[in-house]
C-alpha cells in the first residue's frame, strides 16, 4: 500500500481512527521535513517499535524569531515522501501553515525553567512555539510513542516536562545524535555550510568531548573543562561561541562542581551558520570505576 499524505486535522484523525480501533501501536516522528539520517534514526526507531508511524512535516512559523531563517528553512516535500516510503512509513501528515493556524492562537504553552536559558536566551520565544506545535501535533495524532533527538536536548527536555505537567497519555523517546564521520551532528543546517565551514564545523563535538574527558578525569570543576573546550574552538578563526555549559539533565540549570551526570551543551556559529550540540557525561566517580575495571 502506498504512503497516505494527510493535509488537515480532522482527516488524519479519520485515518487514525482504524488504527487505533485495531489496538495498534502508533508512533509519531514530528519533523520539519528536509528529511535526512538524524530523521531516519527516528523513523527506523519507530518502524521497530510501533504498528503504525506517521511521519509530521511541518516548518513552524511560531518558533522561527523575526531575524531567523523562516524563508530560508529548507523544504523537499517531493524528496521527502519517496525518503518516508523508503523507510516504511505509514502516514505522513504535511499541513498547510492554514490548516495548523486558521487564526491566530490565542493559547499558547509557556515552558518553564527548562526552556529560559541556552538556546531558550538565544532565541526568545522559541520553545513556546515548539511546546505549542508539539502539543497540537499529540493532540491531533494521539500517538502512544512520540520521537525525539537527543540531538535537540533542550527541546527534549521542554516537550519531556509539557509532557509530565500536562498528563499527557504519550511515551517520550530519546533517540541518540546521529552523526558524520567527523562528529558533526547531522542538521537540516548543515546545508547552509559553505565547504570551508563545512571542514571545520565539528569543532563543536570535538569541543564538548574534550570537556567530558576533563570531567571524566575527575575534574570536577566545570569551568575548567568548559574552558578547555573554549580553547578547542578559540583556535578556529571561523567558529564563534553563543554557548558552552555544564547542566544537570533534566532542568537543564548550570552546575559548577560535577558530581551526579550531567550534559555538557553548546552552540556555535559557524560563519552564518548557527550549529548546536550536547554531550552526556556520567559522574567522574563512575568514569573512573568504569576505567579501573
Ligand atoms: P527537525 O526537523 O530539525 O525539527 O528535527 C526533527 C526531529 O529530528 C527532532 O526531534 C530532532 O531532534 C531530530 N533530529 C534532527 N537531527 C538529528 C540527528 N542528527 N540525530 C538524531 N535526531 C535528530
Amino acid at each position: 500500500m502506498s504512503i497516505e499524505s494527510i493535509g488537515a486535522v480532522d482527516q488524519l484523525r479519520r485515518h487514525l481512527s482504524g488504527p487505533r480501533q485495531r489496538g495498534e501501536v502508533i508512533g509519531l516522528v514530528p519533523t520539519m521535513g528536509a528529511l535526512h539520517e538524524g530523521h531516519g534514526s527516528l523513523v527506523d526507531r519507530a518502524r521497530a517499535e510501533c504498528d503504525f508511524v506517521v511521519v509530521s512535516i511541518f516548518v513552524n512559523p511560531t518558533q522561527f524569531g523575526p531575524d531567523e531563517d523562516l524563508e530560508l528553512y529548507p523544504r523537499s516535500l517531493a524528496d521527502d515522501f519517496i525518503f518516508c516510503e523508503a523507510r516504511k512509513v505509514d502516514a505522513i501528515f504535511a499541513p498547510s501553515e492554514e490548516a495548523m493556524y486558521p487564526e491566530p492562537l490565542h493559547t499558547l504553552v509557556e515552558p518553564g525553567i527548562e526552556a529560559s536559558r541556552l538556546c531558550g536566551a538565544s532565541r526568545p520565544g522559541h520553545f513556546k512555539g515548539v511546546a505549542t506545535i508539539v502539543l497540537k501535533f499529540l493532540n491531533t495524532v494521539g500517538p502512544d510513542r512520540a520521537y525525539f533527538g537527543e540531538k535537540d536536548f533542550q527541546q527534549l527536555r521542554v516537550v519531556s516536562q509539557m509532557v509530565k505537567d500536562f498528563d499527557l497519555p504519550v511515551e517520550i523517546v530519546a533517540c541518540p545524535t546521529h552523526r558524520e564521520n567527523d562528529g558533526l551532528a547531522v542538521a537540516s543546517r548543515n546545508g547552509y555550510l559553505s565547504s570551508e565551514e563545512r571542514e571545520v564545523a565539528g569543532i563543536l563535538y570535538r569541543a564538548l568531548r574534550v570537556a567530558r574527558e576533563r570531567i571524566g578525569d575527575g575534574e570536577g570543576d566545570s569551568e575548567a573543562a568548559l574552558d578547555a573546550a573554549r580553547t578547542v574552538i578559540g583556535l578556529e578563526p571561523l567558529a564563534r561561541i553563543d554557548y558552552i555549559e555544564v547542566v544537570d539533565p533534566v532542568h537543564l540549570q548550570p552546575v559548577e562542581k560535577v558530581i551526579n551526570p550531567v550534559r555538557v551543551v553548546g552552540a556555535v556559529w559557524i560563519g552564518e551558520t548557527r550549529l548546536i550540540d550536547n554531550i552526556f557525561c556520567d559522574s567522574p566517580k563512575k568514569v573512573l570505576r568504569r576505567r579501573k575495571s
